[in-house]
């Protein structure tokens, strides 16, 4: 390349949207990645652009909830014994965090990203051609239960004061709206302005295209080589080395390994999940992502099929697959929506990448000059890969940020 102006570190949705945004505004600009654009995390998701989330997943509160968890009984959460002691730290931080007080706090910082998430995805998708990929009609979050929908009172509650439509459905009400589930539960609530993608993996490589149309352009390399030379960033790839006065670490679960290295160590963890793509029985269809809340999956229709998405599960990034967690789901699903062959053999497993704030790390690197972060998107990377990329764009080159960046910044470890 002749000329480089910034390196990207991962070609995922977010690195791929912060790409993007940096070329529009005229910068030279190199996506490296190991693997084809979108392959890792950003493939699998549950494909929801979650506009109205207020309330980040929170550790469970109730005792009971966490024996279930414990006796490995839980449908929403597993975990790894030999692991444990590993994330532990994070595992307090993540229960301090989840105190009522704290997930406000928390739903605060956040509202700036999430109020614009699907304007930023449209934005993009409208320029990338990717149209066709966006379902505008909601999410329907079911409750089986009186006791846990009586739990969502307080976000509720919440989401009326930022005027969020919301509506609160009996069964009737929902089967009206999907008539291919069963009347396995009680309440539900339609998030009518959450919007979601038919496919996660075409959408990043639709903006990956477009970066490449603009004029940006994408290299196979290993973002391990990023080390500083001559007062520059120096990334090894395909074409040669690549040196350029800023780098964006996007590398999502992936960012511990090189900024480790760089001596940045912040405390992140993943949380694993699954999915796996099933054939709808006779006629039956869904035509938005729906939450069975009390047993932590999201069916979500897809491209592929009906995708069944699994909650957390805490072990090492690496450890092999363990998809427990859709065996124990399955009766549940099944008993909900008509669900037949599954399209794979195996399921997919990714790594959400998160602190324990529930907060991304978008903004400069601490110490390391021209050195730039944006990873650590957690449960909501989709939704937050384009507003992301703007945010940080801005900041790049100069611009007054459409947010305040502060809630975000690495610097936030340092004062814990
Ligand atoms: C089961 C599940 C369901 C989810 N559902 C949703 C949802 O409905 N809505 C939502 O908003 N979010 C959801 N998420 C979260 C979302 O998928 C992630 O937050 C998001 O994909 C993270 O994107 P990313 O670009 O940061 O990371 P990634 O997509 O993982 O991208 C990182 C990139 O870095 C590359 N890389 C890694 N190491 C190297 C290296 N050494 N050299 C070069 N390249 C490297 C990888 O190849 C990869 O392309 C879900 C996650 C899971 C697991």
């Amino acid at each position: 390349m002749a000329r480089t102006d910034a390196i990207v570190l991962g070609a995922g949705i977010v690195g791929g949207s912060v790409a993007l945004h940096l070329v529009k505004r005229g910068l030279s600009v190199a996506l490296v990645d190991r693997a084809a654009p979108g392959a890792a995390t950003s493939y699998g998701n549950a494909g929801i652009i979650e506009a109205n989330t207020l309330f980040p997943p929170a550790f469970p509160s109730g005792f009971g909830a966490l024996l279930r968890i414990a006796l490995k009984r839980a449908p929403e959460a597993n975990y790894h014994a030999g692991f444990l002691a590993q994330v532990a730290p994070w595992l307090f931080a993540y229960r301090r965090n989840s105190a009522p007080e704290r997930l406000l706090a928390t739903m605060k910082a956040m509202r700036p990203l999430f109020a614009r998430a699907i304007a930023e995805h449209e934005a993009l998708m409208t320029e990338a051609g990717a149209e066709r990929y966006l379902r505008r009609t909601g999410w329907l979050k079911l409750y089986r239960s009186d006791r846990s929908f009586a739990g969502t009172a307080r976000e509720r509650a919440l989401a009326a004061d930022f005027g969020m439509p919301q509506r609160v459905l009996d069964t009737d009400g929902v089967l009206a709206l999907e008539p291919s589930l069963s009347p396995v539960f009680r309440h539900a609530v339609f998030w009518e302005q959450a919007a979601s993608v038919t496919n996660p993996l075409a959408v990043t490589r639709a903006y990956a295209a477009r970066f490449a149309a603009l004029g940006g352009v994408a290299v196979t390399g290993d973002a391990m080589t990023l080390h500083s030379a001559g007062g520059k960033w120096r990334v090894d790839t395909a074409q040669g080395p690549i040196d350029a006065d800023a780098a964006v670490v996007a590398l999502g679960p992936w960012g511990p390994d090189l900024l480790d290295r760089l001596g940045l160590v912040l405390p992140l963890a993943v949380k694993r999940g699954y999915h796996r793509h099933f054939r709808p029985r006779g006629n039956a269809s869904l035509t938005r992502p729906v939450l069975d809340a009390e047993n932590g999956y999201c069916l979500a229709p897809m491209e592929q099929g009906i995708r069944l998405t699994t909650g957390a599960e805490f072990a090492a990034r690496d450890a092999a697959p363990t998809p427990v967690q859709l065996d124990r789901v399955m009766p549940a699903a099944t008993g909900l929506f008509p669900l037949g062959d599954a399209v794979e053999d195996v399921p997919w497993m990714g790594a959400r990448p998160c602190f324990a704030d529930s907060r991304p790390a978008i903004g400069r690197a601490p110490g390391h000059p021209g050195l730039w972060l944006a990873y650590g998107h957690g449960h909501s990377g989709l939704t937050l890969g384009p507003v992301t990329g703007r945010l940080i764009a801005e900041m790049m080159t100069g611009a007054s940020p459409f947010c305040d960046p502060s809630p975000y910044s690495a610097e936030r470890f340092g004062k814990a």
